[in-house]
């Protein structure tokens, strides 16, 4: 609602205005929606720290955010499926910004499009990359952005609300990250935090991981949700549902449940 209220350029000078400085910390960045962030903060002339696996695509997006205002920006190589990489990227990121104020949640790892034929392997792997991390990192920066009345944001997903086949494993942990930081947000509410957290459900966006799998679905582009994201972390409400469909969705799933799940079906085609 506030974002429509203040839309267009009084927003943007909003932001302008409340991200300059700003301590941030980006995971997934070197690539999609997490890169697209990471150039809008640069531009809102932010504090950046940005967070992926591959080291030589993390110095190009940190050498372009510079180039477009960033006050700072710096880079940490880390794997989120490490017990000890994502708590160490919290620390670099504290150290080099000297505390912080939005731990921004984004990373995904690559699983495949497929019927779950009972890789166990897999799924323990992607609930450490996609779910455990995240708490983990929560859980260490909490401290500090207690101290600067900072915000956590989680980006999840309409398949973190709504089932679908064929990605079980990635449903699994949007589906565990939307419950973790829903019971959290409680939980700080409870011990008059001043962390907020939002959390972000998200539709298909055109990033090239997302186009490789899914493409009978319209996407939206991956720029124009990672300023969505930004304006409703600096907000700091609840919950975004980019673009407007997937509020539509969430709201009304459970009406039909036998006709939802029939669409959802023949929406897919498939020859056992
Ligand atoms: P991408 O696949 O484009 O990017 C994923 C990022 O995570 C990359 O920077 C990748 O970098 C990093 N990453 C992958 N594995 C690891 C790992 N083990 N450790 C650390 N970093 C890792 O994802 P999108 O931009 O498409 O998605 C971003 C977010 O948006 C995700 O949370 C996703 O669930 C959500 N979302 C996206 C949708 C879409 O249609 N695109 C729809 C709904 C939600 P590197 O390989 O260098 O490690």
């Amino acid at each position: 609602c506030l974002n429509i209220l203040l839309d267009g350029n009084v927003f943007l000078d909003f932001l302008s205005e409340s991200l300059r400085g700003a301590k941030v910390l980006v995971t997934g960045a070197s690539t999609g929606i997490g890169e697209e962030m990471a150039y809008h903060y640069a531009k809102f002339g932010a504090q950046i720290v940005i967070t992926a696996r591959r080291e030589k695509v993390l110095q190009q997006v940190v050498e372009k955010c510079l180039s477009m205002g960033a006050q700072k920006a710096l880079y940490i190589a880390a794997d989120m499926a490490s017990d000890s990489d994502p708590e160490k990227v919290v620390d670099f990121a504290l150290d080099q910004l000297g505390g912080l104020d939005y731990l921004v949640l984004n990373h995904i790892g690559p699983t495949p499009f497929s019927m779950w034929e009972g890789d166990m392997e897999h799924v323990r792997w992607l609930m450490k990359v996609n779910f455990f991390s995240y708490a983990q990192m929560t859980w260490k920066a909490l401290p500090s952005l207690e101290q600067s009345k900072g915000s956590v944001v989680v980006v999840s997903s309409l398949l973190g609300k709504l089932t679908s086949p064929f990605v079980a494993p990635y449903i699994s942990t949007k589906f565990a990250l939307n419950g973790f930081f829903g019971a959290l947000t409680h939980e700080l509410a409870m011990k008059n935090s001043n962390v907020s957290i939002t959390t972000c459900t998200l539709g298909l966006i055109d990033t090239e991981s997302a186009m490789e799998k899914v493409n009978h679905v319209p996407a939206y582009p991956a720029t124009e949700a990672a300023l969505n994201i930004i304006k409703t972390g600096a907000t700091r409400q609840r919950e975004l549902f980019y673009p407007w469909y997937t509020y539509i969705v969430t709201v009304a799933r459970d009406f039909f449940p036998d006709v939802r799940d029939y669409f959802i079906q023949k929406s897919y085609s498939y020859t056992p």
